[in-house]
């Protein structure tokens, strides 16, 4: 393992998801790439994340010590263990098995355990403990989401003496609608007294990502589109004059994508390698899909694709209404995805109407499919209704499939906009989301396609020589952490100057 820099900049980085160890979603595998990504750029970045009963104890070892976590009904005593991710970054797990030794990380049936804020605000106050444990201090604490947005607090109501006073703190908001939302008078739970809560309560209930975006010295979102939407009422999800007082400290910052894990020139779940150079071999993933999918192989005849959790919020239910019409045009259609039962029953009554023009792979999950399916496809569908980030569409860029999605968030910060005077552009974006709309923009980029065939592949090229790597979103938070660092101790050394005799 590879030993930390003497004087690199230190980060703890506080999560409650980090692939390859626990995750349900977008956070986890921010939480296993970018602490890495710093890390390879000089940083002393460190994770800390609660053994979960999904976690495999052989892969960690266990530190000798007790770690003392101050509670709302006394010190609590847990264990630490370290394990690792890639470039020696180092991953504490907090071991506390009354909060953690269970089934799943939030609660079954994609719901919630009742004591849920017990547990976080437990791993945030133990966070903060084992900066002492380690007697490592960070400059910068850096929380993510609600489950860990107490961190800023604690350390805002709590540390105000040397050396954690000089520890600045960054929250990070993956998606605005988990706010972590409490009654009013489980505040008792938090440690948290009139005196130190400051912010932690709206609309008569706790917040606890309301509280950490107040306290934190910075807010930073996915993506800087989805920093200006959430600080609207249609994007903000009730926060957005809580996010608009702190608007000159927040900052949208794109996620990176797993450059490795999605590359066409090696990925092992393709029947055949391209790059922006030669696509032939992507015509021959595409033959492959057709005849996995039963549709006809054609070469034809522009094939589109959908990855996505069929839900709400990625216009799924748009899109189901707009089928009738986008199979009036001469286009195949393949579909992986599982959610909402009448969404999934929707997709599957398609597939029945339409056996030659869609197969619907629907109520799995299939992670070699979703790669042979951006492979193949010409293009791929993101209608999302808010989106902070997203994905789906960069490893699509990166595959030659051209995307169609709704211009929000994180959709609107990686695509450009086909212009069809010059060919320009990376993808097809529209802004209403209707059924017509969508069928308006599905029928420009299916017409781009059979019109203008040396445009599309300009744009194929131009979307896979794009730089979407974690490298280049750790740059960005590098300099974030100097600056929050800074802008936390400059208030301390004007206290300290006003104090000189
Ligand atoms: P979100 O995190 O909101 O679901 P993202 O686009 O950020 O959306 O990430 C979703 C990821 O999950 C993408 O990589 C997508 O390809 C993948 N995915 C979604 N549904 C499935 C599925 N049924 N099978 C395989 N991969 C899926």
């Amino acid at each position: 393992m590879s030993t930390s820099p003497q004087h690199a900049l230190r980060v703890l980085f506080v999560t409650s998801e980090c692939t390859p160890f626990a995750m349900t979603g977008g956070l986890g595998d921010v939480s296993g790439a970018l602490p890495v990504a710093l890390r390879e750029q000089g940083l002393d970045v460190r994770v800390v994340l609660p053994l979960y009963r999904s976690v495999d104890r052989g892969q960690l070892e266990e530190l000798p010590g007790t770690l003392l976590v101050p509670t709302w009904d006394g010190a609590a005593s847990a264990r630490v263990w370290r394990g690792w991710l890639r470039a020696g970054t180092p991953v504490y797990f907090i071991d506390y098995p009354g909060y953690f030794d269970r089934p799943l990380i939030y609660g079954p049936n994609g719901g919630a355990y009742g004591d849920n804020l017990v547990r976080f605000a437990f791993l945030s106050r133990a966070a903060v403990e084992l900066t002492r444990f380690l007697r490592w201090t960070p400059a910068v604490m850096h929380a993510n989401d609600w489950q860990t947005a107490l961190v800023p607090v604690y350390l805002d109501a709590f540390e105000r003496a040397w050396p954690l006073s000089a520890c600045a703190s960054v929250l990070t908001i993956h998606n605005i609608g988990f706010q972590g939302v409490f009654p009013v008078e489980d505040i008792v739970f938090t440690g948290l007294t009139n005196g130190s809560s400051r912010g932690i309560e709206h609309w008569g209930s706790l917040n606890l990502l309301k509280a950490g975006i107040e306290r934190a010295t910075a807010v930073t979102t996915v993506s800087p589109s989805y920093a200006r939407e959430i600080q609207t009422p249609q994007f903000g999800s009730g926060l957005q004059e809580d996010l608009r007082a702190r608007a000159s400290d927040l900052t949208g910052i794109l996620n990176g994508i797993d450059t490795v894990v999605w590359d066409p020139r090696s990925d092992p779940h393709l029947p055949a390698h391209f790059d922006e150079r030669s696509f032939e071999a992507k015509r021959e993933c595409k033959a492959a899909l057709q005849r996995e999918a039963g549709l006809s192989e054609r070469d034809d005849v522009p094939l589109l694709g959908v990855i996505t959790r069929l839900t709400h919020q990625k216009g799924m239910d748009v899109l189901a209404r707009a089928l009738p019409r986008l199979f009036e045009l001469d286009l195949q259609m393949v579909l992986l995805g599982a959610g909402d039962p009448e969404i999934e029953q929707s997709f599957l009554e398609a597939a029945r109407r339409w056996p030659d023009r869609i197969r619907a792979w629907v109520g799995g999950y299939d992670n070699g499919l979703s790669h042979r399916i951006e492979a193949a496809s010409d293009f791929l569908l993101m209608p999302s209704r808010y989106e902070p980030c997203g994905l789906n569409q960069m490893y699509s860029l990166r595959y030659g499939t051209l995307p169609i999605a709704r211009a929000t968030g994180g959709l609107d910060d990686t695509i450009e906009q086909y212009d069809e005077r010059t060919g320009a552009g990376t993808g097809f974006k529209f802004h209403d989301l209707t059924p017509t709309t969508l069928f308006d923009v599905a029928g420009w980029a299916v017409s781009t396609w059979y019109d203008r065939p040396q445009h599309i592949r300009q744009m194929r090229a131009r979307g896979m020589m794009k730089d979407f790597s974690w490298s280049a979103a750790a740059k960005t938070y590098e300099q974030l952490y100097v600056a929050a660092s800074r802008r936390h101790r400059a208030p301390h050394a004007v206290d300290a100057v006003r104090a000189l005799p």
